[in-house]
């Protein structure tokens, strides 16, 4: 059919899946239109998720540890907080990263298109011109783009409850990270990471919170002893943490956003509705699949909106894939840049025909996840209660930060590092490490070590015998090696 524009690869999606597959397949050579409804680039990790979340959480640690400076004896004045300021430097951070995004990709010529896509064909998406920071609105304009091949990095969004009023005074996280005013109570509903990270902010800012999950604990993923830790320290910021509890009703009210409770179990004690200032849903996120016209190109999209792939991130249609989190779990943003390589190096080697760049393939052995929560909670593969509930033996490492110099220090000890080794007949006492977890300041930028032992496939020795810089917190992934191994020396 005739089409406005056409190219070798349309990318649906300027999220970092979408606008890593679009820079790479530019390097690659290819000619690539990138379509976004949003006015900037950079998706929700960017705009409304990982990025603005991170300035904010950096202001409240800040805040936070200079009121622990006060036992060390370095007193400040109490913290005054222009909450307009603050929005205006998150949103400046914001500004700099998709201005720098911009900027790559008219570097790379890579074309991009304003608006919300549809799929009007196998090869053609049309494409809606969309106004407003987030494209809530339609100018009326439309284009039809015609492609040799596609990727769909359209993403998710948060879950709504459906009986969660229309109102203001609740919010997802789009509308928490708007930093409007800081509520007196706050309910978050959902004890993730996301929920748990804008508590984080909004306690420190001066909210008091409570939490409602349905499971019968706050981060689920991660291992209980390290969260215990995490909560130990953030015990003081909660009213209620109401666990093995469903939010069954929400009422807007005149004093506030009144919720009902119910017990999750059968013969659970339900707690007694409560009246927030703000509510924030963070249920978990939903993915875009049933929003794109994906049965005009014919892909598959499974019940829940998910586009299923294979491993070089293939749908059912040869040559249309799909990143990010559109395809599944985890939905993190450094898992969306991965899968986004792969789609495109195949693409490209396929449409070039390089043997070697069309067989890439998505088959990393560990994805990191980390809570930017204070203290950070970071894991990756193995879990001490998977292995538990799944019989896997494994030989665990354990160093509490109360013996790193440097943790003692910074005053900040209460952290550990642990590290699980494979402990089958098969592994000979020589097993390789099959996960790690950490709790303590700058765990998630440490995680990455652990990510890169499991990759190499690295044992207790390998680990114990590399030389970490003394004193740093990473010394205390070589001595959580050492202890599995048995020879912890006790270097301070
Ligand atoms: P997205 O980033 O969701 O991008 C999809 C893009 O597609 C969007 O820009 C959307 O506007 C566009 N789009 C969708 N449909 C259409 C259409 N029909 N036409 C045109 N455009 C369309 N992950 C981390 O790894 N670390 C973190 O610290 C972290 N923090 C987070 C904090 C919050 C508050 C939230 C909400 C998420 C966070 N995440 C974090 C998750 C992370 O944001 C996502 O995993 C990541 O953005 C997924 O990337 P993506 O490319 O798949 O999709």
């Amino acid at each position: 059919g005739s089409a406005d524009l056409d190219c070798d690869l349309l990318v649906l999606g300027a999220g970092p899946g979408g606008y890593s597959a679009a820079f790479r397949a530019a390097d690659l050579g290819l000619k690539v239109v990138l379509v976004e409804r949003y006015a900037t680039l950079g998706g929700v990790c960017l705009n409304v998720g990982c990025i603005p979340s991170k300035a904010l959480l950096h202001v409240a640690a800040v805040m936070d540890e200079v009121k622990h400076f006060a036992s060390l004896g370095v007193s400040f004045a109490e913290p005054t907080v222009d909450i307009n300021k603050l929005r205006t430097h998150k949103e400046k951070v914001v500004g700099k990263l998709t201005g720098g995004l911009a900027a790559m990709a008219k570097m790379r010529k890579v074309t991009t298109v304003r608006g919300i896509g549809q799929f009007v064909g196998a090869n053609h998406l049309q494409v809606d011109e969309t106004a407003g920071a987030q494209g809530q609105e339609k100018t009326g304009k439309s284009q039809t783009i015609a492609f040799k091949t596609c990727i769909i990095a359209a993403g998710s969004q948060a879950v709504r409850l459906p009986f969660m009023p229309d109102d203001p005074r609740v919010v997802d996280s789009t509308g928490a990270l708007a930093l409007k005013e800081v509520p007196k109570r706050m309910l978050i509903l959902g004890g993730g990471i996301i929920g748990l990270e804008m508590g984080t902010v909004y306690s420190t800012l001066g909210a008091r919170l409570d939490v409602v999950e349905m499971m019968d604990g706050l981060m689920q993923g991660a291992d209980r002893d390290l969260v215990k830790i995490w909560q130990k320290m953030n015990a003081p910021r909660f009213d209620n943490i109401m666990l093995k509890t469903k939010t069954v009703g929400a009422k807007a009210t005149k004093a506030g956003i009144e919720v009902t409770f119910a017990a999750a179990e059968e013969g659970g004690t339900a707690p007694a509705p409560q009246t927030y200032d703000l509510v924030l849903q963070a249920v978990g996120r939903t993915p875009n699949g049933k929003k794109l016209g994906a049965e005009k190109a014919g892909v598959s999209v499974s019940d829940r909106g998910f586009i299923p792939v294979d491993i070089q991130m293939r749908t059912n249609v040869p040559h249309i894939f799909a990143i990010g989190d559109i395809v599944g779990q985890p939905m993190l943003a450094h898992k969306a840049v991965h899968e986004a390589h792969v789609a495109a190096e195949v693409i490209a080697g396929e449409l070039q025909g390089n043997k070697e760049l069309a067989s890439a393939a998505f088959n990393a052995r560990v994805i990191p996840s980390v809570a930017y929560t204070d203290p950070e909670v970071a894991w990756v593969g193995l879990t001490e209660d998977q292995a538990k509930a799944q019989g896997i033996k494994v030989k665990k490492g354990l160093f509490p930060w109360n013996a790193s110099g440097r943790a003692i220090a910074n005053g900040r000890d209460e952290g550990v590092t642990k590290l699980l080794f494979d402990d089958s007949p098969e592994a000979h006492g020589h097993g390789k490490i099959l996960g790690g977890g950490m709790v303590g300041t700058h765990a998630g930028d440490m995680i990455g070590e652990i990510a890169l032992a499991i990759e190499m496939g690295a044992d207790a020795v390998d680990i114990g015998k590399t030389i970490h810089p003394h004193p740093t917190l990473g010394e205390s992934i070589g001595m959580a090696a050492e202890v599995a191994h048995g020879s912890c020396t006790d270097l301070p």
